[in-house]
């Protein structure tokens, strides 16, 4: 095994870490952490620490770490077929099954899987279905993408503009301009403190309504947006705000995106977000935890209106130019076949919706009326807390977003990964759905000390 100082200096000189302050990072300021395993809802490092991992990785590891089922459904996979393409007709016994355990759990109005690799290329490829669709139908102008502020749909050129975030866009050129942001459903963060949730669902869908009037319907294909509002600040809908939504978007016949990579596969209590909060989407997009993570696979569910219009395409001007040389991967596929499969066993969808509803309560009875916390907020295994300078007068700490990551500092040094969400002073969790009702109440322990140490 390799030495400690030896890694460390290896990786400070080789290893370009996604969204890490990279000089930070050379200069030694930022930690080191060589993950070595993991059990349940804990990690391991070479330091012999062994941490609860209340964010499930990214939220993705949603069975928990250490399911042998999995690995050794990969193992299997690896020694008998570790690859062929899935291009003209290929595919293997695991993606022609878990392609139909997908359709079994989706909502009715589903057609087919398109695979590809992680969340991002996923939203990529909705875009391109969307565009080549109002192609095929005579529309060519009909193209722009609405997305909303503080959503996140990845990090590619076109999903790192639908993402709603500064940080993603910036110094990089984004957004392309055929995208467009709306307004974010959070009601914490409503314009006038007196509007009430219904209220404030109406000022969405105006808002949503008053631009597509600006912009033209004529020129807008598709309106993308997670059910629940995850990287932006975990962040659930006001009541009501799907339907009104929807309403808006028929009338302009805007087509619906829902980008599941979070909510997909039981996060929220249910299979999908849109069973939860009545979304009739045309796309849905999934990913995480697809295969909890195991082996990077994500997925394209298109309806049977989109598919319908796409055999015609092919029809009329050839087979379909987009494709991925890993779409349908046969290592990732076995890994969802399983990975559902032991959703079920476990059942984990029911077990989210309890323990993520008790996790929440218990947050709100630990820490609802602390002086420096000005929402708690969650659904299902999703829970935020948020922190503001002024509670009464809904006074945020300010751009340079410090209490966030000192309290995620501050929980680490109890053995609790949180995550300091982006933007906002915000602590999220989001736990892999197995988590007990012991260890909720552990990171709510941990937070509440957390908080005491910094505020
Ligand atoms: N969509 C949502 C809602 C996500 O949360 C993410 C990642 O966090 C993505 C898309 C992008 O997925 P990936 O990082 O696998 O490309």
């Amino acid at each position: 095994m390799l030495r400690n100082d030896q890694l460390e200096s290896w990786d400070r000189e080789n290893f370009f870490h996604p969204s890490t302050h990279l000089a930070q990072f050379a200069r030694g300021e930022l930690p080191q952490r060589v993950v070595t395993g993991g059990s349940g809802v804990f990690i391991e490092d070479r330091d012999g620490n062994k941490l609860m991992d209340a964010f499930a990785g990214l939220y993705c590891v949603n069975v928990g770490y250490g399911r042998t089922e999995i690995a050794d459904a990969i193992a299997a996979q690896a020694k008998e077929l570790a690859y062929y393409h899935s291009y003209v007709g290929h595919g293997t016994e695991a993606s022609i099954t878990l392609a139909k355990m997908i359709l079994d759990r989706a909502p009715a109005n589903m057609s087919k899987v398109y695979f590809g690799l992680g969340g991002s290329d996923a939203n990529e490829t909705n875009i391109k279905l969307v565009w080549y669709m109002n192609n095929i139908l005579g529309r060519p102008e009909k193209k722009k993408i609405i997305s909303r502020w503080r959503g996140y749909h990845g990090s590619g050129l076109m999903t790192g503009s639908l993402t709603g975030l500064e940080l993603f866009h910036k110094k990089f050129d984004l957004p392309l301009t055929q995208v467009i942001h709306t307004e974010a459903p959070y009601y914490f963060r409503r314009p006038d403190a007196a509007m009430t949730e219904a209220e404030f669902t109406a000022h969405c869908a105006a808002e949503l309504e008053k631009l597509i009037e600006a912009e033209g319907a004529d020129t807008i294909a598709a309106f993308i947006g997670e059910p629940v509002l995850g990287t932006g600040g975990i962040v659930p809908p006001p009541a009501g705000y799907w339907e009104a939504i929807q309403k808006v978007l028929k009338k302009h016949d805007i087509l619906l995106i829902a980008d599941e990579v979070v909510t997909g596969f039981g996060r929220l209590g249910t299979m999908f977000g849109s069973d939860h909060y009545g979304i009739e989407a045309d796309i849905i997009t999934i990913a995480k935890g697809l295969t909890s993570a195991y082996a990077p696979l994500s997925g394209s569910i298109v309806s049977d209106k989109v598919w319908k219009v796409l055999e015609q395409g092919t029809d009329e001007f050839g087979a379909i130019g987009h494709g991925w040389t890993y779409s349908a991967h046969p290592i990732g596929a076995a890994a969802g076949v399983a990975n559902l499969r032991l959703i079920d066993s476990l059942g984990l969808v029911e077990n989210a919706g309890t323990v993520g509803a008790y996790l929440n309560r218990a947050m709100k009875e630990a820490l609802g009326d602390h002086a420096h916390v000005g929402d708690i907020r969650g659904e299902g295994m999703l829970c935020a807390v948020e922190f503001v300078e002024d509670r009464d007068a809904r006074r945020f700490f300010g751009a340079e977003r410090k209490v966030g990551p000192q309290i995620a500092a501050a929980l680490l040094k109890r053995d609790v990964i949180g995550r300091a969400m982006p933007q906002g002073d915000i602590l999220g969790f989001a736990p892999p759905l197995c988590l007990t009702q012991d260890e909720a109440d552990r990171i709510v322990a941990a937070t509440q000390e957390a908080v005491s140490e910094v505020l």
